[in-house]
């Protein structure tokens, strides 16, 4: 998939919206936990100052209902942005009212404001042309480096880029690369190509799954839908995980990867617990074993053992998704072990946004990966075979 990139576009002196996702952590104090998507940003807002513009940000914070409130004010994030960049941020008050438009209109080349959440706006989430309207009048050109909320069709992602011709808008660094690797990823990887998918459900990937399988080598399922696949296969898996109106489209997909070739690996073992608590009593068993009323709750050393045999040839790695509760201690065994042999593979690895880019930051192993996408919905989506709202737009 080719974009529109940054580096095609004439943006010298112009006046530059860049569409940013500074939807960072924060504590009970308003301090800010994690900038990484502060600090992914700064490549595409450097280029920009280099080439003289006149930049304004915008990115959502949190989930305001459509009105100020001061909780959700991207006030520490224009901070960071000062600290970083090392020169003043101007904060507007609001998105597109009396104090954006008259920053905006006097912002000077080499200068840089940030609107206040767009998500104050009502008509963000939906996409409202009217907001679009009100955002693109205030710039020559518009840049797209919000990977992970691309798949949202909002104004300030969709709606606005009805107002630039091609000339005029281009996707920024991080939103061509998160795009870039995923397209070789789908495309054109190197074989073997093996997807490690976990998480919670099978309905959440279903079609993720669906999608892949004829475009990978294996398979290695963990996390709670390996019990609806298992249990698709007649095992009695106890209180697991469960969604037994997927018990079919469970079986299609074990069918569908037997038909293609592709090596589709279960757990065997896992860690069986009492009930779904940090300190509930668990035990190793066989995925043949688990007790009456306990549930698995991570894979077992056993599985973690076949799985790394499994992944020991392969090229390219795509992981979306935990293989177990790895917010509980006791249960988060599994997904590190098998995000240590990712992150030591030769192969060229991929971490899907959300929780399996949690994970493996949590352990400080995100510099050993090729690639950590910032987007989880995002991500997911491409891996549904998805265009993206915000991407489509961008497409030469
Ligand atoms: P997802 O959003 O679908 O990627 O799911 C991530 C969530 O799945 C994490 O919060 C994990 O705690 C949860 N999870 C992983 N394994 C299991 C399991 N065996 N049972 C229940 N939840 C799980």
């Amino acid at each position: 998939m080719q974009l529109l990139g940054i580096k095609e576009c004439d943006i010298h002196g112009k006046k530059v919206f860049i569409r940013c996702d500074f939807n960072v952590p924060t504590d009970d104090y308003g301090n800010i936990t994690d900038d990484r998507r502060i600090r992914s940003a700064l490549a595409t807002i450097s280029y920009c100052l280099d080439q003289g513009c006149a930049i304004i940000l915008g990115s959502h914070f949190g989930r305001p209902k459509g009105e100020m409130d001061e909780k959700y004010s991207l006030a520490p994030v224009a901070r960071r942005l000062h600290q970083l960049l090392k020169i003043e941020v101007k904060l507007a008050a609001d998105v597109v009212g009396e104090s954006a438009m008259k920053l905006s209109s006097e912002l000077q080349c080499g200068e840089v404001m940030l609107l206040e959440n767009l998500r104050f706006e009502k008509g963000e989430t939906k996409n409202d042309p009217e907001l679009s309207r009100a955002l693109a009048s205030m710039v020559e050109v518009y840049i797209n480096d919000a990977f992970g909320v691309s798949h949202r069709a909002h104004a300030s992602v969709a709606g606005i880029t009805e107002h630039f011709d091609k000339a005029h808008k281009a996707a920024g660094f991080l939103l061509q690369k998160e795009i870039q690797f995923f397209d070789i990823l789908l495309e054109r990887p190197v074989r073997p190509f093996a997807a490690i998918v976990g998480g919670s459900k099978v309905s959440g990937k279903l079609e993720a799954l669906i999608n892949l399988l004829p475009k990978v080598d294996k398979v290695l399922i963990g996390g709670g839908m390996a019990f609806t696949f298992l249990k698709a296969l007649g095992y009695d898996v106890g209180n697991s995980l469960v969604e037994d109106d997927l018990l079919d489209e469970a079986t299609n997909i074990m069918n569908e990867a037997k038909r293609l070739g592709v090596k589709f690996y279960l757990p065997f073992d896992v860690v069986a617990a009492e009930k779904f608590a940090p300190d509930a009593m668990s035990r190793l068993c066989s995925v043949q074993e688990i007790p009456t009323g306990w549930m698995g709750l991570d894979i077992g050393p056993a599985t973690v053992r076949l799985y790394r045999q499994v992944l020991g040839d392969v090229q390219t790695i795509l992981w979306n998704g935990p293989m177990g509760v790895y917010e509980m201690e006791r249960f988060a065994r599994g997904s590190n072990k098998i995000a240590h042999f990712v992150a030591d593979s030769y192969a060229t690895t991929v971490v899907g946004g959300g929780d399996t880019a949690d994970l493996v930051q949590r352990i400080g192993l995100d510099e050993e990966m090729t690639f950590i996408s910032t987007g989880g919905g995002a991500s997911l989506e491409l891996l549904e075979g998805k265009i993206l709202p915000g991407v489509k737009p961008l497409m030469k």
